[in-house]
């Protein structure tokens, strides 16, 4: 006997010519459709147990939100073999999964004695009952991973068969707590879900997942979108992180979601941060998130480390500067140097330098496509486009008066390696940035080797700043943060904050060793009169959330607003603004604050011109009726204009 389709299950479906996956989003008896209208499905996926109606809610939640169609949220998150629906390999998958009987012992080991905070924090956590959203603002090295696992344990041991979803903000910290979580309970299965999965182990782990026998998964954001039939408890640690929102297509916030998903569960969502958004501090300001504090580093005697600045506009006495490192700089490296302690110099910036140029007739290396330069990649001897991705050898001589000179301005990570080498020949220096670890498990590699002590001085951006528990660092430096101080996007300072604390955090994170030296972090810059290096150097996050929350209110920003932000692109920037113009008028925009059509901070990207509108509302479900009517009416319009909309931008 055929069961009867139930929503949730996937069907294989006829599309055009193609066949393509589907899910069942709802099964009804009769149907007003005239019969010839309607296609038979080609195959029902009956082994597998249909998705579960939570889930689909989710999707139709997360679609409704985001203003995107729902089979663009729900589809994408199968596994691509899933989507082929291949029987044999699909039964074959299943039967390797559900045959595994050695029965899941959740039983953790060798669990660390918790302070008195992080005993509070996990039995918080481990009692509550329902929805419960906690902000864990813990100071980094506080063991806030420590407080996940433990209460990751109680849940597991409580709850049969529970699952807890733990979402990190990047790929590269995957491993690191993969390896603590399967060293912790090495009876439970663990997934793990991010985009660097071949299809194959993508397919398992979903599968683990969904099938419950996984009861631990880690991910990235798009683990959110899992099927997680027991899901208990959600950990989002850095919540902070703006990795979590996806910048294309299904523009979502993956945390905002984890939210979302708890609270249609009934079960305790936590945000970690040392740094938390204005968002997550402002809604546990007000009691709506319940606020838990580490505000210790977790190991015995280790410290925050100690925050200077060196100043480099003082007239006197000057910094003596080398290769972009201030003498103060290098002599605290030539200390690490000596006795035997890793160095970590921060620059967020790739490439050897940001642009080159002709000192004779003033030619400098624009990319033709955006409005950007082109950046010196000198060990590929290219110039390249970190936007467009337009590359081309590096020119002899100036294109425009045929100069042999031509100059690099400004240093990128690959310049100040080169200019290191130079200062500590003897010194094992290393890089890790997006260029360095282009090859599949090159990241992991090299930070492997930081761990086991085979690096003197690690230069990065900001792939090296988060998250990384190295035990041997006792200074950091930071090269050129001035940039972000001065942006025109309300959110820098926020950001710029959250990351020099992020980076100031790997340094000290154990107890000073005698004859060690004590841990600092060193931050050149103009601009030492800054009260964002004030609240630095104090480890001030609060004061300095605080301020921050007062402007952002005196100035009606979010969180106190609601925003989206519409987006369009054009051959001209005369067409993309006439679009957005023409979208301000096309539907009924009462109660809804509609700003001007503005070009973009970078307006030329691939030989578009960019421009956008932003919208902007107290009411979030008055800002969400409008933005339905709205997509709605800019699909009629049927223009040639690429446009997209994001609900609750990042960037602006
Ligand atoms: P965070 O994520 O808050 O920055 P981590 O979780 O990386 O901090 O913890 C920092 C260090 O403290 C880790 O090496 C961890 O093993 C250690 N640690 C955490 N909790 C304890 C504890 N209760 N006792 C001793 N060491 C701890
Ligand atoms: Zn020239
Ligand atoms: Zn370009």
């Amino acid at each position: 006997m055929s069961a009867y389709p139930q929503a949730g299950q996937l069907v294989l479906v006829p599309f055009g010519r193609r066949e393509v996956v589907g899910v069942i989003v709802s099964v009804h008896a009769d149907s007003d459709l005239p019969l010839e209208k309607l296609k038979p499905a080609i195959a029902v996926r009956a082994q597998l147990s249909p998705l579960s109606p939570q889930w689909l809610a989710l999707c139709v939640f997360a679609a409704d939100y985001y203003q995107r169609p729902l089979g663009e949220v729900a589809v994408p998150g199968l596994p691509k073999n899933l989507r082929a629906l291949k029987t044999t390999s699909l039964d074959k998958a299943i039967k390797k999964l559900t045959a595994n009987t050695a029965v899941h012992d959740a039983t953790p080991v060798a669990m660390p004695i918790l302070n008195l905070e992080q005993r509070q924090a996990v039995d918080t956590m481990a009692n509550s009952v329902g929805f419960a959203p906690m902000l864990l603002h813990g100071v980094t090295g506080s063991g806030k991973t420590e407080v996940y696992l433990q209460a990751a344990a109680k849940v597991l041991e409580d709850k049969a068969a529970a699952q807890v979803l733990i979402l990190v903000p990047e790929i590269n910290l995957t491993p690191q707590l993969e390896a603590n979580v399967r060293e912790r309970f090495p009876g439970v299965l663990v997934a793990t879900l991010h985009s660097g999965l071949a299809e194959g182990e993508r397919m398992q782990h979903w599968l683990a997942a969904h099938l419950g026998r996984a009861r631990i998964i880690l991910g990235t954001r798009l683990a959110i979108l899992a099927s997680l039939p027991h899901l208990k408890l959600i950990i989002v640690d850095e919540e902070h992180d703006t990795s979590y929102k996806q910048q294309e297509g299904l523009r979502y916030s993956a945390r905002d979601l984890a939210v979302w998903r708890a609270h249609q569960l009934a079960i305790p969502v936590v945000l970690g941060s040392a740094t938390p958004s204005l968002e997550s501090w402002y809604h546990a300001q007000s009691g709506r998130y319940l606020k838990l504090e580490l505000r210790e580093r977790a190991v015995k005697d280790a410290v925050l480390p100690k925050i200077g600045l060196i100043d480099l506009e003082r007239r006197a006495p000057r910094e003596l500067m080398t290769e972009g490192v201030s003498a103060t700089l290098i002599t605290a490296l030539q200390q690490r140097l000596e006795r035997g302690e890793q160095s970590l110099l921060f620059l967020n910036r790739r490439g050897y330098a940001p642009v080159i140029n002709c000192d004779a007739c003033g030619w400098i290396s624009n990319c033709q496509r955006c409005s950007a330069f082109l950046v010196l990649h000198k060990l590929d001897h290219r110039l390249r486009c970190h936007h467009c991705g337009y590359e081309q050898r590096i020119p002899k001589s100036c294109p425009d008066c045929g100069n042999v000179d031509l100059q690099p301005l400004g240093r990128g990570t690959q310049r100040i390696e080169e200019g290191l080498q130079t200062i500590f020949p003897q010194a094992r220096i290393m890089r890790i940035d997006a260029d360095s670890t282009r090859r599949k498990g090159s990241a992991q590699e090299a930070f492997d080797a930081v761990h086991r002590g085979e690096v003197d001085i690690l230069i990065g951006t900001q792939m090296v700043a988060k998250g990384h528990d190295f035990r041997n660092l006792t200074l950091v430096g930071v090269l050129n943060p001035d940039t972000a101080l001065f942006s025109h996007d309300y959110r820098a300072s926020e950001r710029l904050f959250a990351q020099l604390m992020q980076v100031a955090g790997r340094a000290g994170r154990v107890a000073q060793k005698e004859g060690g030296s004590v841990s600092e972090v060193l931050i050149q810059t103009r601009f030492p009169q800054h009260p964002l290096f004030a609240a630095i150097r104090a480890h001030d996050y609060q004061t300095f959330a605080g301020e921050l929350l007062q402007e952002r209110q005196q100035a009606n920003f979010p969180p106190f607003i609601y925003q989206a932000l519409l987006r369009a692109e054009a051959k001209e920037l005369k067409t993309a603004l006439a679009f957005l113009q023409q979208a301000t008028t096309c539907v009924d925009t009462d109660g809804i604050t509609i700003n001007d059509p503005i070009p973009m901070t970078m307006t030329r990207v691939a030989n578009m011109e960019r421009a956008q509108l932003l919208v902007e509302c107290t009411s979030r479900p008055a800002l969400q009726a409008f933005l339905k009517q709205w997509t709605a009416a800019l699909r009629a319009l049927k223009t040639r204009v690429r446009w997209s909309l994001e609900v609750d931008p990042v960037d602006l």
